[in-house]
């Protein structure tokens, strides 16, 4: 029998609502198939700085380290807002990334049929619409040397970042969305600036060496204000996308509004041993504690957690199926409601979804 250890992280806010129910969905899939999760609750976040002082306590850092995969809620809120920067809740979820060399963020946008009219676009635009963002999550602009601010003599000052990027950096999150090309369409998108920046020449030429190894995916370049404009006037043109950190950033924020819902959205951070599973969106203070979150994110983070770190992509469809037939169903939270007479809670949600995938098999 497998034993699959994962470390669990609810952190803040609604954190603690939606990551028991994605918990709960790993369960049923475990009592179907006859694998073991074996989940460790660590601290993160607020709730850390409350009981120890400090946003990631060592012992949550270690059970990270030691874990097959990490099931992460999310972190901060007002109650910690005014906490100097090194010991803020983000912090922790930082250190995590560097420590465990998060190196590729990876953003699903897909648009469910039954929520198209959720989204903001035109129903004729954003129909059919599946796509993943894949992000360098390391270095780019936000890590790059010299940084600062410096006051000129002639008065004024003049700020600094770098945008820098090593072949080394660039090949292994460009190989990550290869093998996600792989078990997608086989279709890659790769999203540069390489008529401006030369980091950008870097990054083409390393695409083109890698997609030699890769002579089924279906490749081609893209500039990013090109891909800005094509997300929202054709986003089912695209399949996978991968580009560096800044560009990443605008872009996987442009296609999560394609499906609609915060509450919809999952992310994996892939990059060393072990990856990590979380909703794309944060604590909701204004909404924490009334047990009203959607928690479809963070149990779509689930099936991500099983297809990526656990190589069980067939009980990830399943875990995936449950939550579109529950949505073909009617059932909604109010997030999501639309003109459905009832809004579900989150545990309520959390019933049918996990009810389905115990069905699925
Ligand atoms: P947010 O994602 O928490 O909320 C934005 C809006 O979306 C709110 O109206 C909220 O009610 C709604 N929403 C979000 N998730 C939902 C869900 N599952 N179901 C229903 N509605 C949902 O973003 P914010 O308000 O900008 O940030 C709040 C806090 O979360 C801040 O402290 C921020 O720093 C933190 N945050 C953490 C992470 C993370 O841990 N990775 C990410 C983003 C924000």
């Amino acid at each position: 029998m497998s034993v699959h250890k994962i470390a669990f992280l609810p952190g803040d806010g609604i954190g603690q609502e939606v990551t028991p129910e994605a918990r709960r969905a790993l369960e049923v899939v475990g009592k179907a198939t006859g694998a073991s999760f074996e989940f460790e609750l660590g601290l993160v976040g607020g709730s850390a700085i409350d009981a120890t002082g400090g946003p990631l306590p060592d012992a949550a850092l270690r059970l990270c380290q030691q874990a097959d995969a990490i099931l992460f809620g999310s972190v901060g809120g007002p109650k910690w807002d005014n906490l100097p920067q090194e010991v803020r809740p983000e912090r922790g979820l930082l250190r995590i990334r560097k420590e465990l060399d998060l190196f590729a963020n990876l953003r699903p946008a897909k648009c469910f049929p039954m929520l198209v009219d959720a989204s903001p676009l035109k129903r004729s635009v954003v129909e059919g619409t599946d796509l993943m963002v894949i992000r360098e999550l390391t270095a780019g602009l936000y890590f790059g040397e010299p940084r600062g601010r410096e006051a000129l003599p002639g008065g004024g000052e003049k700020a600094i970042n770098t945008m820098s990027y090593t072949t080394r950096e660039i090949e292994r999150v460009v190989r990550a969305a290869f093998d996600v090309a792989m078990k997608r369409k086989k279709r890659l998108a790769s999203v540069d600036k390489s008529n401006v920046l030369i980091v950008s020449q870097l990054w083409r030429d390393t695409v083109n060496r890698l997609a030699k190894e890769y002579p089924q995916v279906q490749v081609e370049h893209v500039l990013v204000d090109n891909c800005a404009m094509a997300l929202i006037h054709k986003p089912t043109h695209f399949d996978t996308l991968v580009t560096e950190n800044t560009f990443g950033d605008i872009l996987s924020d442009e296609a999560a509004i394609l499906a609609g819902s915060m509450g919809m959205l999952p992310s994996a951070s892939l990059g060393g041993k072990v990856g990590l599973y979380e909703p794309v969106h944060g604590t909701a203070p204004d909404i924490a504690g009334k047990g009203i979150a959607n928690p479809i994110a963070a149990i779509l983070s689930a099936a991500m957690l099983l297809r990526y770190s656990l190589d069980r992509g067939s009980d990830a469809d399943r875990v995936e199926g449950a939550v579109l037939r529950v949505l073909e169903q009617g059932h909604r939270t109010a997030d999501i409601r639309g003109t459905a007479d009832k809004a579900l809670g989150t545990q309520q949600m959390g019933d049918l979804i996990c009810r389905q995938i115990e069905r699925s098999y």
